[in-house]
């Protein structure tokens, strides 16, 4: 599924964020930007040990912030790392650190000069974010970013599993009616 927000494109597909041909491929990092598993194993394994030692220069990333380096061996140039909220019980501030995450990240790629950016389901993995209503706070803040001022030309959403893609399309439509 594909849709313009004024001259900027949103695309939802299933497949593997490492493979993607863009700017930047975001991260779903923990805050001590240590690796591990889910989308984040599989970045760094693909990308290759550069990524991990601008990390390690970095040192941390808080919940709800991000942070930029190479993409080493993809082809994304950048990786932006952000960090999630762990779902606990939907009372916790989980809503704005997930926003927040995906604000800061859409910031730090306009000061990079990325035109083209991919996301994983930030949260929803280890996590525990429940993917309906991460899909709606993902989208909506995406959307709202492309209203305002923008050199981002084209997000992708990169879902891993049909259903995450069929939760994510769900929420675009509904998002689009409103
Ligand atoms: P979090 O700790 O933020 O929940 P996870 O990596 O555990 O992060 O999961 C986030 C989402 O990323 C999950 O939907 C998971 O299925 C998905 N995922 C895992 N590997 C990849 C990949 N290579 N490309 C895209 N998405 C992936």
């Amino acid at each position: 599924m594909k849709i313009k927000i004024n001259r900027s494109a949103v695309e939802l597909r299933q497949g593997d964020i490492t493979k993607q041909k863009v700017d930047a491929i975001v991260n779903a990092a923990n805050s001590r930007l240590a690796g591990g598993g889910g989308v984040d194993g599989a970045i760094h394994s693909a990308g290759g040990p550069a990524i991990m030692n601008e990390c390690r220069k970095i040192g941390t990333c808080p919940t709800g912030t991000a942070v930029i380096t190479t993409g080493g061996n993809l082809f994304a140039k950048h990786v932006i790392h952000t960090v999630g909220p762990r779902y606990r019980d939907g009372k916790s501030g989980e809503s704005e650190l997930l926003i927040n995450a995906y604000k800061n990240s859409l910031n730090i790629a306009e000061k990079s000069g990325v035109r083209t950016i991919a996301f994983p389901s930030i949260s929803t993995g280890v996590y525990r974010y429940p993917v309906n209503e991460a899909s709606r706070l993902a989208l909506s803040t995406v959307v709202d970013h492309l209203k305002g001022d923008t050199s981002i030309e084209k997000t992708v959403f990169v879902l891993f599993s049909l259903k995450d893609l069929e939760t994510y399309s769900t929420s675009l439509k509904d998002l689009i009616k409103e």
